[in-house]
C-alpha cells in the first residue's frame, strides 16, 4: 500500500469538540502564528468591521481577532474531502488562537459558478461544526463573496497602471504565449509594453466600457519579462469576459484573473495568514509584489495598509480510491456514473454526510492527516478509522439481518404452550454504557437468521447452525447447540433446500430454561451465538453497502483514462430486514447493526414507509485491501 505518510498517532479524545481543544500536536502553520503572535505581527492592525480599504480600516478599532484566516473556495461545485481538510485546518487555527476564520466565495470567474453550489457549500461547512456568524460582536458576520470587491478590484487595478506597473496589451494570445519564454529562455517584451500611464488608463477604461471583444487585450502586470519565476514575466491581471456573473450580473464585462483577485481579497479582509495548498508556492512572490504595491501610495493614497497578509502553503489531501478534483466529480455527476453530488460513494462532503459519516469522523481525519509540506497519499481507510473511533462509544447496538434465512423453533408450542406465545427478551443499547438502557423485543417460533450463520455439513472450526450429519470420516454427528443472541439455546435439527440445493429453512429445536439472564443460561455450554430478528417483528428494508469507487488506488494518475477505473460493483442493495425501532428514526440517524459494521439511515431516501439504510463502513478493514 502506498501511503509513505502514516497517520500520527491518535490525539487523546477520539471525539474533538470546538470547545475544548485536545493538546494537539504542532506544525509549521502553528509555529508561523505563535511566531507572529510572539512578535505581535498583528496586534496593531485596525479593522474597519467589514472589508475595505487602508482608509475603511485605519477609521476603525483594534482588531479583536488575534489572527484572521479564510476558507475561499470557488462556487462551481460542491465541496469534497480536500476542502473539508482545508476547512478544519483554517477554522480550527482561528479557533485555537483566538482568531477569526473568513468564509469568502472567491467568484470572480463567472463562467462556471452557480448559486446552486453557493448554497451547498455553506450548508456543508455549517454540518462539518463551523460558524462564520458566531462573531457577531466581534464586527458581523464574516461571510464575504469576491464579487463585492470588483469595483475595489478595479480601483486596485487603476492603481498599478498609476504605479506604471501595469500595461494593456492587444496582442493575440499566441503571440503572448511566445513571447513569454520557458524555463531556459528568457521572455520578450510586448511591443505594447512601453505604453504611458495615460494610454493604459484609456484603453483600460475602453476594455470596461465593452466595445472590446473577449480576448481582443489584457491588462498586464509589468514586472520582469526575463525572470526566473515564470510567474513574474508581466503576467495577466484582468480579462475581457462578455458573461453575465451569477450575483453582479451583466455589471461587468471585465473580471479579474484569480492571483490577482486573490491576494486582494485577502487584503481587503485583514487575512494574517492566508492558507492555500502547495501549488501555488510559485505564485508567492506575485501575491507579495501586488500587495506591496498596492501599499505604495498614489497621489497620497495608498489602496492597502500595512501588516499585508502572507500566504503559507502546505501538502493537499490526497485519497486512495476516489478523485478529489471538482472538475472531475461534476464529470462523474454530468454523466450519470454516480446518482448526484450526494452519492453516498462519492467523496464530496455531501455524499459523505449521507454515507454517515459524521462531522466529528472528518474532523478527526483532518486532525490525523496533519499539515504538512510533504506531498503524500492517505489510504481512504482513514476515514473508515475515523468514522469507527468516533461512533463506536456514540452508536446504539441494533440488528439488522443482510441475507435472510428461515429458522423455525419446531417445538415452540410444546415448550410455551403456543404458537403465539412470544418471550421478551431485552439487550443493551450499547455493551459500555448500561445507563443509556436496553431495547426490548420479543422471541416467537419463526426468526430471521444471516444464511451464513447456517452450514449443512460445517467446516473446521465453525461453531454457528448446522445439523445433524455425517463428517468425512463417516462419523454421525448431531446437530449443533448455538445462542440466539438474548434469547434461547437452540440445537439445529434438520434444514430444507431449494431445487438448488440452497438451504430455504432451518429447523431447530429451543431448549428450555436457557434464557440469557435467567440463572439457567449457563446450564448448556454453546460455542456459537447467533445474531436474529423474529420474524412478527422484523422489517423489511433495504440496504445499501457499499465498495470503493474507483478500483485503482490512483484513479487520477491515469490521466484522462482515470473514469475507465470505476468500479462497477461499488453498490450493492440488498433486501434485508431490521428491527422496527429503526423504522421511525429520522434520516441521518446511526446505528451499529451487530456483526455488520456502521449503518445510518439514508438521507435522502429513507421513511417509515420506505426504510433505507446505508453501511458507512463494516467493523474492521476487509483483508487484503
Ligand atoms: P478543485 O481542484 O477540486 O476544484 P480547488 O482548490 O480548485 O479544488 P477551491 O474552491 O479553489 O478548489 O478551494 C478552496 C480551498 O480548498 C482552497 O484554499 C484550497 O487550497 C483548498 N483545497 C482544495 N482541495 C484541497 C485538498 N485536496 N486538500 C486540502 N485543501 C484543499
Ligand atoms: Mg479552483
Amino acid at each position: 500500500m502506498n501511503t509513505p505518510n502514516a497517520a500520527p498517532p491518535a490525539p487523546e479524545t477520539a471525539t474533538p469538540t470546538t470547545t475544548e481543544s485536545p493538546a494537539r500536536p504542532s506544525n509549521f502553520l502553528r509555529q508561523a502564528i505563535e511566531r507572529d503572535l510572539a512578535a505581535g505581527t498583528y496586534a496593531q492592525r485596525r479593522w474597519g468591521g467589514g472589508a475595505g480599504d487602508a482608509a475603511f480600516h485605519a477609521q476603525g478599532e483594534l482588531d479583536p481577532a488575534a489572527v484572521r484566516l479564510r476558507f475561499p473556495p470557488e462556487p462551481n461545485g460542491y465541496l469534497h474531502i480536500g476542502h473539508a481538510k482545508s476547512i478544519c485546518l483554517n477554522f480550527g487555527l482561528a479557533r485555537d488562537y483566538g482568531g477569526l476564520c473568513h468564509m469568502r466565495f472567491d467568484d470572480t470567474n463567472p463562467e462556471k459558478e452557480d448559486d446552486e453550489y453557493v448554497r451547498a457549500i455553506l450548508r456543508d461547512v455549517r454540518w462539518l461544526g463551523f460558524d462564520w456568524a458566531s462573531s457577531a460582536s466581534r464586527g458581523g458576520e464574516n461571510l464575504y463573496f469576491a464579487s463585492d470587491y470588483f469595483d475595489l478590484m478595479h480601483r486596485a487595478a487603476v492603481h498599478l497602471i498609476r504605479l506604471g506597473l501595469a500595461y494593456v496589451d492587444e496582442q493575440s494570445a499566441d503571440d503572448m504565449r511566445r513571447q513569454r519564454g520557458d524555463f531556459a529562455t528568457p521572455g520578450t517584451d510586448s511591443p505594447f509594453r512601453g505604453r504611458s500611464v495615460d494610454e493604459n488608463l484609456a484603453r483600460f477604461a475602453a476594455m470596461k466600457a465593452g466595445g472590446l471583444p473577449d480576448g481582443a487585450a489584457v491588462l498586464r502586470a509589468k514586472i520582469d519579462m526575463a525572470s526566473p519565476n515564470m510567474n513574474l514575466r508581466d503576467p495577466a491581471i484582468y480579462r475581457i469576459r462578455h458573461t453575465a456573473h451569477h450575483r453582479t450580473g451583466d455589471a461587468w464585462c471585465i473580471y479579474p484573473m484569480y492571483t490577482f483577485a486573490h491576494p486582494i481579497e485577502d487584503a481587503l479582509e485583514r487575512i494574517s495568514h492566508s492558507i492555500c495548498t502547495l501549488e501555488f508556492e510559485d505564485q508567492r512572490p506575485f501575491y507579495d509584489w501586488l500587495l506591496e504595491q498596492l501599499s505604495r501610495p498614489v497621489e497620497g493614497q495608498a489602496l492597502l495598509a500595512a501588516p499585508l497578509p502572507r500566504q503559507y502553503e502546505f501538502a493537499r489531501l490526497n485519497l486512495t480510491h476516489v478523485v478529489t478534483s471538482k472538475r472531475k466529480l461534476l464529470q462523474m455527476v454530468q454523466q450519470g456514473v454516480v446518482s448526484g453530488w450526494d452519492d453516498p460513494r462519492l467523496p464530496t462532503i455531501a455524499g459523505l454526510r449521507r454515507r454517515g459519516y459524521t462531522a466529528a469522523s472528518l474532523q478527526l481525519m483532518a486532525e490525523r492527516t496533519g499539515a504538512s509540506k510533504a506531498n503524500a497519499w492517505n489510504d481512504y481507510s482513514v476515514l473508515d478509522i475515523a468514522l469507527r473511533d468516533d461512533l463506536d462509544a456514540k452508536a446504539d447496538r441494533a440488528v439488522a439481518i443482510l441475507q435472510p434465512l428461515e429458522l423455525v423453533l419446531d417445538n415452540w408450542a410444546d415448550v410455551f404452550g403456543s404458537d403465539s406465545h412470544r418471550e421478551p427478551c431485552a439487550a443493551p443499547l450499547h455493551p459500555h454504557h448500561p445507563e443509556r438502557g436496553q431495547r426490548p423485543f420479543t422471541l416467537g417460533p419463526r426468526v430471521w437468521i444471516e444464511l451464513d450463520d447456517f452450514a449443512a455439513v460445517p467446516s473446521k472450526g465453525f461453531f454457528r447452525l448446522f445439523p445433524p450429519h455425517t463428517d468425512a470420516a463417516g462419523q454421525a454427528k448431531p446437530g449443533s447447540k448455538v445462542r440466539l443472541k438474548y434469547g434461547y439455546v437452540i440445537e439445529c435439527t434438520g434444514f430444507e433446500a431449494g431445487a438448488d440445493g440452497q438451504p430455504v429453512r432451518v429447523h431447530a429445536h429451543v431448549v428450555p430454561d436457557t434464557k440469557s439472564g435467567t440463572p439457567g443460561a449457563d446450564s448448556v455450554k454453546v460455542k456459537g451465538v447467533v445474531t436474529w430478528l423474529g420474524q412478527h417483528e422484523a422489517v423489511a428494508a433495504e440496504v445499501r453497502l457499499f465498495d470503493h469507487l474507483f478500483l485503482e488506488e490512483q484513479p487520477s494518475l491515469d490521466g484522462d483514462d482515470w473514469m475507465q477505473h470505476v468500479n462497477p460493483q461499488s453498490l450493492q442493495r440488498v433486501q434485508a430486514f431490521v428491527s422496527p425501532d429503526l423504522v421511525a428514526a429520522p434520516p441521518l440517524a446511526h446505528w451499529q447493526f451487530e456483526r455488520h459494521g456502521y449503518f445510518v439511515s439514508d438521507e435522502r431516501d429513507h421513511s417509515a414507509a420506505t426504510p433505507v439504510f446505508n453501511r458507512v463502513t463494516a467493523l474492521k478493514e476487509a483483508k487484503g485491501k
